[in-house]
């Protein structure tokens, strides 16, 4: 009860596996956030003990766990860690969902992430007008007058849109060939067309026909971080629909993270209907490995290749080995890996807006890895990880280029 005597909010739902958690600690020892701060709150543990004291109506407790979601990456380390399978990926995303129906959301965030993200036609008229702001401000006025600060934050990162959108400028093939969706995601749709480009081009040089349904956008991420859920299931109704009547056999996707949503949020959404779906969404990685047709290209690639293995990738679809052997596979690649591999790049989505100096930190830890490693170029499989590695690199006086898998194979097919 809270002080008024009042209990707030239905954690119902919740409680089951909440009561799950020994209190063991293991998930500790992997947590990015922990092993910085080492403080016991903000450990995957001392948030459900809070959460644990939200549920019995301690709202102080309640407005801190709220406070302590913003300090969290949303990396899934510690689901994947938990002995005792609490899955605090879909714990955290519920309680979210909890507090800010009765606690409120943001209306700028709301209005962002439930009408902007999930809107192909808004979506790309802020890409065609940041593209503008982005040119104009070249020579760095809006972080001159705005500084480091968060709106000055989302708006460097949103003049850097690049237009045409990979949307904008795709026409569909009329090819033969199994059918494969193909969901693009906001990053690699409005930053970076070209892998997006990339994918198409491999799927078709594979003997495929891709779908790409036009007015999809976002998987719903943001809306499931901000604890939006009806607005979550929403948006992942309509992706499925957007597929439904396109006689696909697989969605692929070039975001981890979108197709670690897709996998294992649309399923805690919307139950059969979701499981249906994400049986047959796959990232990249996993495509490529379970499609059983081989890789194209008789080029060669000369050089010391290092993949970043994003945390949706290594943790949620556990695809971090695979990923690994596509690479090897490629002639002349010469895989190498960095020491502590198994980490965060910092991005964690809005963790960035909200922590840019624990968000730099961490980056800054995964770019001297790097660096320590002498790659002579990066691969990942996660637009968000990229353009983090990118910074990094760019912030270290690095020239080392990041690519996508989709452009690292394709250069392969290509020569270059
Ligand atoms: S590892 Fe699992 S059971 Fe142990 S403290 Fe963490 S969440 Fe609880
Ligand atoms: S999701 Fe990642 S950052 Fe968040 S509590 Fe779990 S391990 Fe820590």
């Amino acid at each position: 009860m809270s002080k008024s005597g009042e209990k707030k909010g239905d954690y119902s739902g919740l409680e089951q596996d909440l009561h799950r958690c020994l209190k063991c600690g293991t998930c500790l020892s992997v947590c990015p956030i922990y092993r910085e701060t080492r403080l016991e709150t903000e450990s995957p543990r001392g948030k459900l003990a809070l959460l644990q004291a939200a549920a019995e109506g301690d709202l102080d407790a309640a407005r801190k766990f709220r406070q302590l979601m913003l300090f969290c990456l949303g990396c899934g380390r510690c689901a994947a860690a938990c002995p005792n399978c609490v899955d605090t990926t879909s714990l955290f995303y519920d309680a979210r969902a909890v507090l800010s129906g009765y606690m409120g959301v943001p209306p700028v965030q709301r209005l962002l992430f439930s009408t902007f993200f999930p809107s192909h036609k808004l979506m790309s008229a802020a890409a065609f007008f940041g593209n503008i702001a982005g040119k104009i401000s070249a020579g760095g006025i809006i972080d001159m007058i705005f500084g480091e600060s968060k709106p000055a934050l989302m708006a460097g990162f949103f003049k850097s849109y690049s237009w045409p959108s990979f949307m904008a400028s795709y026409k569909e093939k009329k090819s033969g060939g199994e059918k494969i969706g193909f969901f693009v995601g906001c990053l690699d749709n409005y930053f970076y067309p070209e892998t997006a480009r990339n994918i198409v081009r491999l799927l078709e040089e594979m003997g495929y026909a891709a779908v790409v349904p036009q007015d999809l956008s976002c998987c719903g991420a943001p809306l499931l971080s901000l604890g939006l859920k009806d607005e979550a299931k929403d948006l992942a109704r309509r992706t499925i629909a957007a597929f439904e009547d396109r006689g696909v056999t697989k969605i692929v996707t070039g975001c981890a993270t979108c197709a670690d949503i897709m996998k294992h949020a649309y399923p805690h959404l919307l139950g059969e209907t979701g499981e249906d779906f994400a049986e047959n969404v796959y990232d990249l990685v996993g495509f490529l490995t379970h499609c059983g047709r081989p890789l194209p290209g008789t080029g060669k690639i000369e050089g010391k290749v290092l993949f970043h293995t994003p945390c949706h990738l290594g943790q949620g679809l556990k695809l971090a080995d695979e990923a690994k052997d596509i690479i090897k596979s490629v002639p002349g690649a010469e895989y190498v890996e960095p020491e502590d591999n198994d980490t965060c790049c910092g991005f964690g989505g809005i963790f960035s807006f909200d922590n840019p100096e624990f968000s730099a930190e961490l980056r800054d830890k995964r770019i001297k890895s790097i660096l320590d490693a002498a790659p002579d170029m990066v691969v990942t499989a996660c637009p968000a990880c990229r353009r983090q590695i990118d910074t990094g690199l760019r912030k270290a006086g690095s020239s080392l280029k990041t690519l996508h898998l989709a452009d690292f194979i394709t250069k392969n097919i290509s020569g270059g």
